[in-house]
């Protein structure tokens, strides 16, 4: 089974991948992460892409699309990957697909985790806190969001023609999320 989940920055899809790649056994493919860990090992991309996330903005989808397809190619990770923070614009949701016709998988299920801006601001800055992630002041937090919702709207109409989509409150409890997301994907 492949999974997506999206949501604005700050409604939780790191945690609940995290939770999920436990129980389902699948593997977490977070392209933020991937990407950070690119800036921090100070490799070209990594120099090439911090100072666009710094501020905010989206990484170009020749670059994240040539990230994934080295995770979808592989056969370890096959019909077990969930997609955490990909695809973020319709072209990247028509990328996804075609990567995946190509090497014969689908998505089963695509999970929307809907959070409003203030309780966004809210878990960003207990977030700030733990994390320091140079992406995570509150003027920023509020590009990613307005970055985010300028593009996902496109997104959520592909998957909701295909039938895959659901939303989940994620204004919830870490826990009562998680216990919805496991009986979204345990009635697959
Ligand atoms: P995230 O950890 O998912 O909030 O991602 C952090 C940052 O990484 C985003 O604000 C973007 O700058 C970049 N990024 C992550 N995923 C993507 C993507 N699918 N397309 C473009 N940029 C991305």
């Amino acid at each position: 089974m492949n999974i997506v989940i999206f949501g604005p920055p700050g409604a939780g899809k790191g945690t609940q991948s995290g939770f999920i790649v436990k129980k389902f056994k699948l593997f977490q493919l977070s392209t933020g992460e991937i990407l950070r860990n690119e800036i921090k090992n100070k490799t070209n991309l990594g120099n090439e892409i911090s100072s666009i996330i710094s501020s905010g903005n989206l990484v170009s989808d020749e670059i994240v699309t040539k990230l994934i397809e080295k995770y979808i190619s592989d056969l370890k990770f096959k019909n077990r990957i969930i997609f955490d923070g990909y695809p973020r614009t319709l072209s990247q949701a028509k990328n996804l697909q075609n990567l995946l016709n190509k090497y014969d998988q689908k998505i089963d299920i695509v999970l929307n985790l809907s959070v409003s801006l203030e309780t966004i601001k809210k878990r960003i800055y207990e977030r700030q806190i733990l994390e320091n992630r140079s992406d995570d002041s509150e003027e920023i937090a509020v590009k990613r969001y307005e970055t985010y919702k300028t593009n996902i709207n496109s997104v959520i109409d592909f998957y909701k023609r295909s039938n895959l989509l659901k939303v989940v409150n994620g204004e919830l409890s870490i826990s009562e999320i998680n216990n919805e997301i496991s009986a979204l994907i345990e009635a697959i």
